[in-house]
């Protein structure tokens, strides 16, 4: 049993040797690995990631995002990045044989070659860095290759989609975070900020940026996904957007209910801090996850997105940003990461030629994560 156990998993990890590049650019993985403790290389019933269902579905470089829930204010946000951090270390020092922390798009090259899953590194919130650059610096010496600029809410010098307008978009401040990415060679990501926000992010960075994990505004108007004007901006300036399979994201059914979700979620705003923030947030973590809202979205609502994206974007600026383990209720036909493989296979159906499935797998992604690292 345990030969056997040892044969299949060393056979599937010779089948990721090899493998074309996908990448996820949004999993919150790491949430179940703090609030639950969970081993990654065991499959799990619950949650939507770990190495056996990515081996399945061929996803090699995901996206690790560090979320930190906007009701952490100030340092706290900072404590809870380093605890999120921290627990990745675990992940990697625990299966070296398994998976390693990518820094730029040629350490993913090099990692995914030898059957190993490339992790990249994000924050989720700019509210995470405490208005102070030294953080965001810190961040990147971490390993952290990516920033989403708000979550939910707004903060000291950016909007939120979800939020009411307080800064008009991005501040000054703001720009100088933007200018400091740039330098550091991180990637600006826009999935969660207001439509003016956008705009405003576009008009300063010097490198292409990504919409981590955002859908069609044209097929699913929530404020979380972009108009077609936004999408055209986003290739303009060479970025990508990785499309969220989300409730709501993608179906227009849904898109009522993901609106209360997130006017509900976040407003609460607990006055605590330390220990008790974190079994607060832990107890949150726990309920959404036993609670699975309904949702009607299927597989054919991806494809939908997808091909609604590459028709206003061009074939080069469209990839994947699942949201697994971040979301409630994956579509039907995409349960899990594992699916992807029969993702590929309906573009392929649609039309899609290998090339163009490689490019939405994580060529395009990578693309961008080469110009903004330099390597
Ligand atoms: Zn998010």
């Amino acid at each position: 049993m345990r030969f056997l156990l040892a044969f299949s998993f060393i056979a599937s990890i010779g089948s990721m040797r090899g493998q074309a590049i996908a990448i996820d650019s949004h999993i919150d993985t790491l949430q179940w690995v703090l609030n639950d403790n969970r081993d990654l290389a065991q499959r799990a019933k619950t949650g939507h990631v770990d190495f056996p269902r990515l081996r399945e579905g061929q996803v090699n470089a995901p996206f690790f995002a560090l979320w930190v829930p906007t009701y952490y204010k100030g340092a706290e946000a900072v404590r809870r990045s380093l605890d999120l951090r921290d627990a990745m270390q675990r992940v990697l020092e625990a299966y070296p044989d398994q998976i390693e922390l990518a820094l730029n798009a040629s350490d993913v090259e090099r990692i995914t070659k030898t059957g190993k899953i490339a992790a990249i590194l994000t924050v989720e919130g700019g509210h995470q860095i405490d208005d102070d650059l030294a953080v965001l610096r810190v961040y990147y010496r971490l390993g952290i290759r990516s920033m989403t600029i708000t979550h939910f809410r707004n903060h000291n010098w950016a909007d939120s989609s979800t939020d009411k307008p307080a800064h008009n978009g991005l501040t000054d401040f703001g720009k100088q975070v933007i200018r400091e990415m740039n330098r550091l060679g991180m990637i600006v990501d826009i999935s969660h900020v207001s439509d003016k926000t956008f705009y405003d992010v576009l008009a300063v960075t010097s490198k292409p940026v990504i919409a981590s994990h955002s859908s069609c505004r044209a097929i699913s108007d929530v404020p979380r996904n972009m108009t077609d004007d936004m999408l055209r901006a986003l290739a303009k300036n060479g970025g990508v957007v990785g499309i969220n399979f989300g409730e709501g994201f993608l179906n227009p059914k849904d898109a009522e209910l993901l609106k209360a979700t997130v006017n509900a979620i976040s407003y609460h705003e607990p006055d605590l801090t330390g220990h008790a923030l974190d079994e607060y947030s832990k107890k949150q973590f726990f309920e959404d996850a036993s609670k699975p809202r309904p949702s009607v979205g299927t597989i054919d609502d991806a494809v939908a997105h997808i091909d609604h994206a590459v028709k206003v974007m061009g074939i080069d600026h469209v990839g994947i940003g699942s949201d697994f383990d971040g979301i409630s209720s994956p579509p039907k036909g995409l349960e899990n990461i594992s699916k992807m493989t029969s993702l590929r296979a309906a573009l392929r159906k649609k039309g899609y030629s290998e090339q163009d499935v490689r490019k939405i797998s994580g060529e395009n992604t990578l693309r961008v994560l080469r110009e903004v690292t330099g390597k």
